[in-house]
């Protein structure tokens, strides 16, 4: 009898346990993947690029002589039990997730298979360690990353699977809904032909580009992965939160690197587990994706109106602060953002603007491509100074000295503004025809003066924080 194998945040052939799984089984195996409600609250760019994943990966099983069987439905529980009854299945496997929303529904969904005498396997692989695998020596859960480091660094990677040579076909396919019915670019009013040459996509592709930045980029790592002006990062976060690669792999080439005397390997090792550290925290405190994490910040007089003045010009990049308008329409444009550039922009709305931090993550949640639930409120609690392990509030980042240190030429500020600017950059251009008419921008507008000098907007935030006597 057939596996129906539910891919979600997996979309891979290699590095693949319950994948390889099924097919070792040599039963045939039927990929599918399912539209539901988790999949239709997704933000825009999300899940526009969630489409482009799941179309990458149905190529990659049709070249095998596989197909993806695409359904939606209101729950996909109901969805797997058709897919039983049409197909004769009696296993469903799948890679686990972790956000308490995929939690709770995979749970029921394997309790209730399995009361139907459906086997439901789930298998590690969006992760390297799992959650509840790391303990503190007295039992409990790490909230501080450091600990956390020194605690995994040691204890082993599995070694990564190769891609099954052979994905064993069923006799009949089920009917498939096709892709391009899903429209899962609705709701990317932003220009999608602006963003998708900056997307990097499908297994292959981020194969190609590790590989590319170990040989080239990895070694100096430790600095470059700070200068949002030079191609310095691994630039593999969308793959990663979509599963087009995994953390395994990423870990395994890091590692290698570090033996061959790679100095900066080191650092991407530990980059990785940062995104684990935030799965972790996720995991143990699932209130971080939606309150405070230190409880006492709920109190803090935050302005939450989505729709200020001040909120539409740090949306619109025209807060007249240059490095934070850059990374903004960095943002806008090619659907991700430099780290230092999301630490920049979350520290300007949250303390200089003195705005709740759940606007920024809801910001970020509609745009970036990579957008991942852990690391993106992880992120942005941190550098709020609300997070269990972050960046204290008196702490405020000063854009400008920031811009001195990282962008010392001016590459990342050239590159994406366009106003007042003899010849401006492509990219800067392409941020005009990506945004909204009704933005009423244009790149002979005059740039605009600080909506906040970042030295009052530091001012009324500390004098904020010395008031409430935290
Ligand atoms: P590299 O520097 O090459 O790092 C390698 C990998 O390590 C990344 O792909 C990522 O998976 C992981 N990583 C690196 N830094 C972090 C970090 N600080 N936290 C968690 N994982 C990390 N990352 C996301 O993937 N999705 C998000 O939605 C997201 N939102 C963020 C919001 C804020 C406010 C902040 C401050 C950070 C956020 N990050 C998020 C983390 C980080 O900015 C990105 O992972 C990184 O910029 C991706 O670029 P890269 O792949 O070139 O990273």
């Amino acid at each position: 009898t057939p596996i129906l194998m539910w891919f979600r945040r997996d979309l891979r052939l290699s590095d693949h346990a319950a994948l390889t799984a099924a097919c070792e089984s040599g039963r045939p195996v039927i990929p599918v993947f399912i539209h539901d409600p988790l999949v239709a609250e997704l933000g825009a760019a999300p899940k526009w690029r969630l489409g482009l994943g799941i179309g990458a990966l149905a190529d990659s099983l049709n070249a095998r002589e596989s197909r993806l069987v695409l359904r939606r439905g209101e729950d996909a529980l109901t969805v797997l039990q058709e897919l039983v009854t049409q197909t004769g299945a009696s296993s469903v496997y799948w890679t686990r997730l972790y956000d308490p929303s995929s939690v709770s529904r995979d749970k029921k969904i394997k309790e209730t298979l399995k009361d139907q005498g459906v086997e439901a396997r789930s298998f590690g692989g969006h992760l390297m360690f799992e959650p509840w695998s790391v303990e503190t020596k007295t039992g409990g859960y790490y909230k501080v990353y450091t600990p956390f480091w020194n605690s995994v660094k040691t204890t082993g990677v599995d070694t990564p699977r190769p891609a099954p040579k052979a994905i064993p076909a069923p006799q009949d396919w089920p009917e498939s809904d096709k892709l391009d019915d899903w429209n899962m670019g609705a709701a990317m009013n932003r220009g999608a032909d602006v963003v998708r040459p900056f997307v990097q996509l499908g297994e292959q592709a981020a194969q190609d580009r590790l590989a590319g930045f170990i040989a080239d980029i990895v070694a100096g790592y430790k600095d470059t992965r700070d200068l949002p002006g030079v191609d310095g990062t691994s630039n593999l976060s969308e793959n990663l939160a979509l599963g087009e690669i995994s953390p395994h792999q990423c870990w395994q080439a890091g590692e290698r690197a570090l033996e061959e005397g790679k100095q900066g390997a080191e650092t991407f090792l530990k980059e990785l587990v940062w995104r684990e550290f935030a799965y972790h925290l996720m995991h143990h405190t699932p209130h971080m994706l939606d309150s405070n994490w230190r409880e006492e910040w709920e109190a803090f007089p935050w302005r939450t109106d989505p729709d200020s003045d001040e909120v539409i010009a740090w949306k619109q990049g025209r807060t007249g602060i240059p490095f934070v308008d850059a990374a903004m329409r960095e943002l806008y444009v090619s659907g991700r953002m430099h780290n230092r550039g999301r630490m920049i922009v979350a520290s300007y709305l949250t303390k200089h603007l003195m705005t709740d931090w759940r606007i920024g993550q809801a910001w970020f949640e509609e745009t970036l491509i990579d957008w991942d639930p852990a690391s993106n409120a992880m992120g942005w609690q941190w550098t709020a100074g609300s997070g269990p392990d972050a960046s204290p509030y008196f702490r405020v980042f000063n854009p400008e000295t920031q811009l001195d240190k990282f962008d010392r030429d001016r590459a990342y500020v050239s590159r994406w503004i366009a106003e007042e600017r003899g010849k401006p950059h492509s990219d800067a251009l392409a941020f005009f025809d990506a945004i909204p008419r009704s933005w009423k921008l244009s790149p002979d507008c005059v740039y605009p003066d600080p909506v906040v000098t970042p030295a009052d907007g530091r001012k009324r935030a500390l004098d904020a924080y010395e008031n409430r006597g935290f």
